[in-house]
């Protein structure tokens, strides 16, 4: 009954702080803009199962790709157990889910199997991080904080699974008749174990406190982390942009300019009020809710950034810095925001964080979105940055100003009037 009661109230402490911290990033995308409308679930289902689970898009890179496939496989298996966790300390139950008989059983072997896979994987990565300096993980953004929480964050995966693997040898030595149900665990328990059943007894508990405290733990560091990609990827998938990657999206009040140039009778829809709008963005609030949980999700792997033609040339670009930009200066105006509409600290994403030397050098490729594991779609940030500058600063590169100008006298971006367009044909004989 203690242990209840004990437990209870450390879950109430750990949802509380959890449900705090979903709350106020709630708030934050409440105050962003629509970004496009949820709409063909049937196909957002299709991206969730292909990208989200089955790991598609990661699995273009056969041998790490598939390594971080199995860990994220194996979270998903070990996620039941933990469930089962907390319904066992609520109600003083032990193994309350064996009710689903060869289910459960089949979910235990894979829990206990994935913990020890996922236990060396962790050590490989870390390995990896720390000691072979791969160039994905490099460049200007990644700075010693991120490179620590990286790390951190493996840490606690890495403990998580030296503790579940710890319960399940205690509760295997206690249990001998369901030792086929924890391959690794009873392999261990065979290999080291003292043969002593007040030794397993205690040795379980400490590890069940322990994998259950660091999972409430874990949980609660995860949103102020970049691997909080661990509760973002599933649902950012999902809300992908359906449209082919390289489709703008217009903006409604344009649009309906245009639709009014044309035909003057045209009414302007009541949901389009005469408001002063911003054209494209300068700062965070002009975004919309998807640049916000895409840099919420980002996973810092890099492999935007490898694929990046302008940073591979050498340009100030990169596309998973802009992620990274925009998530820090979310954190860093929003919460004054949310006290004071009119809260301006003189600074914005455009200039403060992202240059306009790295808006200009990119070259709307995709290849950066293509990559992504995770559906983030970077070029739309960098296109809103654009518009911004084009339709509020006019401040573009002069030869894009001197062609947005032919288009609009030309209705090309040659400086030639249209009844020009064909005189290089006129030796041809084309016309005759
Ligand atoms: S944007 Fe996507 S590809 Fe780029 S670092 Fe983040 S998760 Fe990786
Ligand atoms: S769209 Fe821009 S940022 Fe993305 S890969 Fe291409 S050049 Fe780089």
């Amino acid at each position: 009954m203690i242990k209840q009661l004990i437990f209870s109230l450390t879950v109430l402490i750990a949802a509380s702080v959890f449900f705090y911290s979903v709350r106020n990033i709630w708030l934050n995308i409440k105050l962003l803009k629509p970004a496009y409308p949820l709409d063909r679930w049937n196909q957002r289902l299709g991206l969730l199962l292909n990208v989200g689970f089955g790991q598609t898009k990661i699995l273009r890179f056969p041998l790490i790709g598939f390594l971080h496939a199995l860990v994220f496989w194996g979270f998903l298996a070990i996620l039941f157990g933990s469930a089962e966790m907390l319904i066992d300390g609520l109600f003083g139950l032990e193994k309350s889910l064996s009710i689903l008989g060869i289910a459960h059983k089949a979910l235990m072997f894979s829990g206990d199997l994935f913990a020890f896979i996922i236990l060396i994987l962790i050590l490989v990565f870390l390995s990896r991080r720390m000691l072979m300096h791969v160039k994905r993980f490099e460049g200007i953004e990644m700075t010693h904080k991120t490179h620590k929480d990286a790390t951190f964050a493996l840490t606690l995966i890495l403990l998580l699974m030296v503790s579940l693997l710890g319960m399940n040898m205690g509760y295997v030595a206690n249990h001998t008749s369901h030792a086929s149900i924890y391959p690794v665990s009873s392999l261990f328990v065979s290999i080291f174990w003292i043969d002593s059943p007040e030794f397993s007894h205690v040795f379980e508990q400490i590890n069940w406190w322990a994998h259950i405290l660091l999972i409430f733990f874990f949980a609660n560091y995860l949103p102020y982390s970049k691997h909080f990609h661990v509760f973002m990827s599933l649902p950012n998938v999902l809300l992908s942009k359906l449209e082919p990657l390289t489709q703008m999206s217009n903006m409604d009040r344009v649009t309906q300019e245009v639709k009014l140039m044309l035909d003057p009778s045209a009414e302007i829809p009541s949901s389009h009020p005469n408001q002063i709008e911003r054209f494209g963005m300068k700062d965070v609030e002009d975004g919309t809710w998807k640049h916000y949980i895409d840099s919420l999700t980002c996973t810092q792997c890099g492999r935007c950034t490898s694929v990046c033609p302008a940073n591979l040339t050498g340009k100030m670009l990169s596309p998973r810095k802009l992620l990274i930009d925009y998530r820090a200066r979310m954190n860093e105006k929003m919460p004054h925001l949310k006290a004071d509409a009119n809260f301006n600290d003189q600074k914005s994403l455009l200039d403060d964080y992202i240059s306009r030397e790295e808006i200009w050098a990119c070259t709307t490729c995709n290849a950066c979105a293509q990559e992504c594991p995770v559906n983030i779609d970077h070029p739309s940030i960098i296109l809103e940055l654009r518009r911004y500058i084009f339709m509020e600063e006019s401040k573009a590169p002069s030869l894009l100003n001197a062609m947005s100008t032919n288009i609009e006298n030309n209705g090309a971006p040659w400086q030639y009037p249209p009844s020009d367009r064909m005189k290089w044909a006129d030796q041809l004989y084309i016309n005759e």
